[in-house]
C-alpha cells in the first residue's frame, strides 16, 4: 500500500467518525477535540470547521450527482459561528464571500446555516470563554501575583455527554474538553493579563472555574518567611494555646480572650506579617520548641511562619521585622527574615539540630560542691535513655529516646544552686535530664546524687543550624 492510499483511508477513518458523531449536534470545538492529538498547531475549533466543509462539500457533490443518499446530519454540517471570536464573526459577515452558491441548497448555506440550537455535548460554554476569563481577571484584580493556573469544574452531565460521543466515535485522539476549556480560556487569559505567566506545576496562584454557575474560585499559595526569634520574658508559650473549654469562643475561664495566654511567640511574629501581607491567617513552624517558662537567648531559634491567603507577596521585610520588634515589646525579637519556600517546613521541623543550654538548678539536700560538680559532669559521659515525661505524655506517644549531652559546664554558685551551661542533641529534655522524672530519665542528676533535684529556670542560648552539627 503505498502513501496516498493510506492516506485515504485515514481521512475516511477521520470522516466516518465524525459523521457518526455529527448525530449529535456538536460545535466546532467539540467535534474537533474528537481529533485533537493530530494536526499539530490546531485549534480544536479548527480541526472541527476543517471536518465539517469537508463534509459539507462531499455531500454537495452526493447531490450534484443526483444520488442523495440520506445521512441524517446534513443539518449538522453548517458551522456553528463563534460569537466570541474576532476572526469567525469576520467570516460569518461576508456574505458574498466566493463560497459555491449553485445548487438547490448551497454550500454556503450549509457553511453558514442555521446557528441556533446548543451544542449538544458543551452547551455552548465556549461562547462564553471570553466573559469566563474576564471573570478570572476580575477576581485577580486586589491580588499580588507572577505565576497562575487556570482549571474549570465541568459538571457531570457534561462529562457524561463526551462519554457518549466519544463511545460512539471510538477515537483514539480525542482530548477531554476540560484541557481544552482550560487552554481557550487561559489563551483569552493571557491576553488580558501579558505580565502573569502559566505554571502548572507550582503556581501562586490557581483560579477554578465554573462555567455553569460563572464563578471562579482563587487558590492562593501560603507564604513562607524564615527567621529567628529570640524570648525574654517566662511565661509566653511558642504557639497559641486555645482555651480548652471554650475551644476559642471566649469564656469565663479564659476571659473572654478564647485563648489560655494573652499573647505568644506566634503571634508576635505572625500578626503584623500577615497583616503586611494581607492573609488570611498564620502558623508558626519553629525549629523545636521552648517550654512556656524557657527564654530562648542567643542568636535565638530559628522558625518559618506560614501565612495563608496572602494577597500581597513581595513584603518589605525590614520593614516588618522593625515593627514586630518594637510591637514585641522587650517579650521577643527576630531577626534575619528572608522569604523561603514549604519544601523548607519539614526540614526545621525535622531536622533535630544540637541546642545549647543554660539551666538553673537547685539540689535538696547535702551535697559537696565537688561531688555536684563531678556528677554533673558524669551526664556528659554516657547516653541518656529518656521515656516521655509524664508532663508532655498526654500528647506525645509513651516511648523511649536515646539522646546525648556533648558538653556541660558548671559554676556553683552557692552550696546547693548551680548554673549548668550544655550542648545537647535536639530533642533531649533538659528538666528530666536533672530532676529524672521519677527515674523516667536514666541517669539523671537527681539518680546519681540520689536527692531531690529542681530546675529553676531554663533558657535557650543557642540552636544550632544543620551545617553547624
Ligand atoms: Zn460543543
Ligand atoms: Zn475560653
Amino acid at each position: 500500500m503505498d502513501d496516498l492510499e493510506w492516506l485515504l483511508i485515514n481521512g475516511q477513518e477521520i470522516l466516518k467518525t465524525s459523521s457518526i458523531a455529527l448525530n449529535y449536534p456538536l460545535c466546532d470545538h467539540c467535534l474537533g477535540r474528537l481529533f485533537a492529538r493530530s494536526g499539530y498547531g490546531l485549534s480544536n475549533d479548527q480541526r472541527g470547521r476543517s471536518v465539517r466543509t469537508v463534509l459539507a462539500l462531499s455531500h454537495e457533490l452526493l447531490k450534484d450527482q443526483k444520488e442523495r443518499i440520506p445521512l441524517g446530519f446534513e443539518d449538522q454540517l453548517p458551522i456553528h459561528q463563534e460569537t466570541s471570536d474576532e476572526i469567525d464573526i469576520e467570516e460569518k459577515k461576508s456574505e458574498d464571500d466566493g463560497w459555491n452558491t449553485v445548487g438547490t441548497r448551497s454550500i454556503s448555506t450549509f457553511l453558514q446555516g442555521e446557528q441556533e440550537g446548543d451544542c449538544w455535548l458543551c452547551n455552548d460554554v465556549f461562547k462564553i470563554r471570553k466573559e469566563l476569563a474576564g471573570l478570572i481577571f476580575e477576581r485577580s484584580k486586589d491580588q499580588e501575583f507572577k505565576t497562575f493556573l487556570i482549571g474549570c469544574k465541568i459538571d457531570p452531565g457534561t462529562n457524561e455527554r463526551e462519554r457518549t460521543v466519544w463511545e460512539i466515535s471510538n477515537p483514539s485522539s480525542a482530548e477531554p474538553i476540560k484541557e481544552e476549556l482550560n487552554r481557550e480560556i487561559g489563551k483569552i487569559y493571557g491576553k488580558l493579563a501579558p505580565d502573569k505567566e502559566f505554571n502548572r506545576s507550582n503556581p501562586e496562584v490557581a483560579f477554578l472555574v465554573d462555567p455553569l454557575f460563572k464563578k471562579v474560585s482563587v487558590t492562593i499559595k501560603p507564604l513562607f518567611v524564615k527567621g529567628r526569634y529570640r524570648k525574654f520574658e517566662r511565661g509566653i508559650p511558642q504557639t497559641r494555646w486555645v482555651c480548652k473549654s471554650c475551644h476559642g469562643k471566649g469564656c469565663g475561664r479564659c476571659e473572654g480572650k478564647g485563648k489560655m495566654y494573652e499573647t505568644s511567640v506566634e503571634e508576635i511574629i505572625g500578626t503584623p506579617l500577615m497583616e503586611a501581607a494581607k492573609g488570611e491567617n498564620f502558623k508558626l513552624h519553629g525549629k523545636g520548641r521552648e517550654d512556656i517558662d524557657v527564654l530562648t537567648l542567643g542568636p535565638g531559634r530559628p522558625f518559618i511562619l506560614e501565612i495563608t491567603g496572602p494577597k500581597i507577596r513581595s513584603l518589605d521585610l525590614d520593614g516588618i521585622t522593625e515593627v514586630i520588634n518594637q510591637q514585641g515589646n522587650g517579650k521577643a525579637e527576630i531577626d534575619g527574615l528572608v522569604i523561603t519556600s514549604r519544601k523548607e517546613v519539614p526540614r526545621i521541623k525535622e531536622g533535630s539540630s544540637k541546642k545549647r543550654y543554660r539551666a538553673r538548678i537547685a539540689v535538696k539536700g547535702d551535697v559537696e560542691e565537688q561531688t555536684l560538680k563531678y556528677n554533673i559532669s558524669l551526664l556528659a559521659q554516657s547516653p541518656i535513655n529518656q521515656r516521655t515525661p509524664r508532663r508532655v505524655s498526654h500528647r506525645r506517644a509513651d516511648k523511649i529516646r536515646t539522646r546525648m549531652v556533648h558538653e556541660i559546664t558548671t559554676i556553683i554558685e552557692d552550696g546547693n544552686t548551680a548554673v549548668v551551661d550544655l550542648l545537647t542533641d535536639g530533642g533531649l529534655y533538659i528538666k528530666e535530664l536533672f530532676h529524672g522524672d521519677d527515674g523516667r530519665t536514666v541517669p539523671s542528676l537527681a539518680s546519681l546524687l540520689g536527692v531531690e533535684v529542681v530546675v529553676d529556670t531554663l533558657d535557650v542560648i543557642d540552636v544550632l543550624d544543620e551545617e553547624e552539627t
